[in-house]
């Protein structure tokens, strides 16, 4: 272990390379389905399988998805590409290389906006943002020597969103991946599951002395598909990687593997040279020229994105900074959310019973709100009701949600009558109660009328309890207070 000291001499430098999988119904040189999941090899015709003679075809929704992604990282949208192989060996790749683009990207630049810990926004700038085809997966199966490869995945569109080396600790990073995830996902350009692969992402890593001119060595932690993993990762390498300087000892270049049982990364090969790789423009692909009114229609089509959404709930809705974010998390949600505004104008509650009973009824069902089952219209009826008092807010969340919930036709109003949940604010109706429980409580009463401010939870409890919750909570304590003091004085 290193010690703080140690740790403050030195810079951590990070860069990001997030890989998504785009939402398209067809990979993206064939028509093969790229859905995730169904039995291993189905999905895989000769072009997937490189059958000699076979050409790729690119599949237009691709680049407008990548387009979009571009608009909303604020990136140049190149107006000419080209598709480049990228050659390597492995298993797992039928062709032997990787269509990808190399020199002309599809975004150029741009940056993504990320709130730190401690609170500020800043803008972490992109390199790039460029299209290639997914590979397939090779499967290593325990106490077996044979490699089982599927090619499912072989050839399902991918961009790559390639950050510039300006993050600087591990929380920014998962706070990126976490802001790419919600980017994706508001544009419909990728589904953004990491467990299942569709966004995931590989780390470079290197430390330097805080006063070097130059960055450190880097090493790439590859393909980690969860925040926390990444995260962790980033730090377990910053140990590392000090640990090894400080003993003197070089930072070697290469490409190391997370391990999520013990938290350490392992190194898997050296990295290699660039030009291993062999870049050059597939000739099989003529080059995409993207045009004024491609452009225009995709530009006419951007939904309003988070941060937009986030300053219209806190300038339009006057909704505090940090509901607001909770609320633009899925854009399903913010969407709910006005749509309950648009029924009334009970802001602040309809934010209320989002963040809570609706959170957790969707949490506890393992179910988004896409498909929560109560629609806009009764939540608000419900909303509502509990505002002009004829139901007690945790009748309504205790009793009546729940059935809601279970039979969204639910006619709440007469349902509330049949079962005699309307709150009472008929103060002789309360009077009765209050008096009825001093009687019973005299010893208490004294206590009250000896200092004992407190006892009057208590009294609070009886009074709600004998009125079955339906005591409208806040007179029955004004009601309540005024009877003990009475009593005090005489
Ligand atoms: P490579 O050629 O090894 O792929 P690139 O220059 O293309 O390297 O950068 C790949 C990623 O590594 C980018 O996200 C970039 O920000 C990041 N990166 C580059 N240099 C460093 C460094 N010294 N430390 C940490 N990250 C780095
Ligand atoms: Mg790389």
């Amino acid at each position: 272990m290193i010690t703080e000291s140690i740790r403050e001499k030195y810079t951590v430098v990070i860069g990001l390379e997030v890989h998504a999988q785009l939402l398209t119904k067809s990979k993206i040189f064939n028509s093969d389905e790229s859905e995730y999941g169904g039995a291993p090899n189905t999905h895989v015709g000769v072009i997937t399988l490189a059958h000699p003679g076979t050409l790729p075809r690119l599949n237009r929704l691709a680049i407008e998805q990548a387009i979009k992604m571009g608009l909303a990282c604020h990136s140049e949208i190149s107006r000419f590409q080209i598709f480049d192989r990228k050659n390597y060996f492995y298993p797992d790749l039928p062709k032997g290389y990787q269509i990808t683009q190399d020199r002309t990207p599809i975004c150029k630049g741009g940056y993504v906006s990320i709130k730190t810990k401690e609170g500020k926004r800043i803008d972490i700038a992109l390199n790039r943002i460029h299209l290639e085809e997914d590979a397939g997966k090779s499967i290593h199966l325990e106490n077996e020597l044979d490699t089982l490869v599927d090619f499912n995945r072989a050839g399902v569109g991918l961009i790559e969103i390639v950050t510039e080396p300006v993050i600087r600790t591990s929380e920014d990073a998962a706070t990126l991946l976490a802001e790419i995830r919600k980017l994706v996902r508001y544009l419909d350009v990728c589904d953004g599951n990491m467990e299942e692969g569709s966004l995931r992402c590989d780390a470079n890593v290197s430390v330097m002395l805080c006063e070097a001119k130059e960055f450190g060595k880097k090493v790439e932690v590859k393909n980690m598909n969860s925040f926390r993993h990444v995260q962790r990762a980033i730090d377990h390498e910053v140990e590392r990687q000090i640990e090894l300087i400080e003993k003197g000892e070089p930072v070697i270049s290469e490409t190391r593997t997370f391990n999520i049982n013990d938290g350490k990364t392992y190194a898997m090969r050296t990295k290699e040279e660039l030009n291993d790789y062999r870049y050059f423009p597939d000739p099989d692909l003529s080059p995409v020229v993207i045009s004024n009114e491609l452009l225009g229609r995709i530009k006419s089509m951007m939904p309003t994105l988070p941060q937009a959404l986030v300053d219209k709930f806190v300038s339009h809705y006057q909704l505090t900074e940090y509901d607001a974010l909770l609320l633009t998390e899925a854009k399903e949600m913010a969407a709910f959310f006005e749509a309950l505004c648009a029924l009334n104008t009970l802001h602040k509650e309809n934010a209320n019973w989002l963040m809570g009973p609706v959170k957790s009824f969707l949490n506890e069902n393992n179910i988004d709100i896409a498909a929560f089952p109560v629609s806009a219209d009764k939540l608000s009826e419900l909303i509502s009701l509990v505002h002009k008092k004829q139901l007690s807010y945790s009748i309504a969340v205790q009793r009546i949600f729940p059935l809601l919930a279970a039979s969204p036709q639910l006619d709440i109003l007469s349902h509330a009558k049949e079962l005699n949940l309307l709150q009472v604010n008929n103060d002789d109706f309360i009077i009765n109660i209050i008096g009825a429980v001093i009687i019973d409580f005299p010893e208490k009463v004294e206590e009250y009328q000896n200092g004992k401010k407190g006892i009057i939870t208590m009294f609070m409890g009886e009074v709600m309890k004998r009125s079955k919750g339906k005591a409208d909570p806040k007179a029955a304590n004004e009601l309540l207070v005024k009877k003990l003091n009475e009593i005090v004085i005489r």
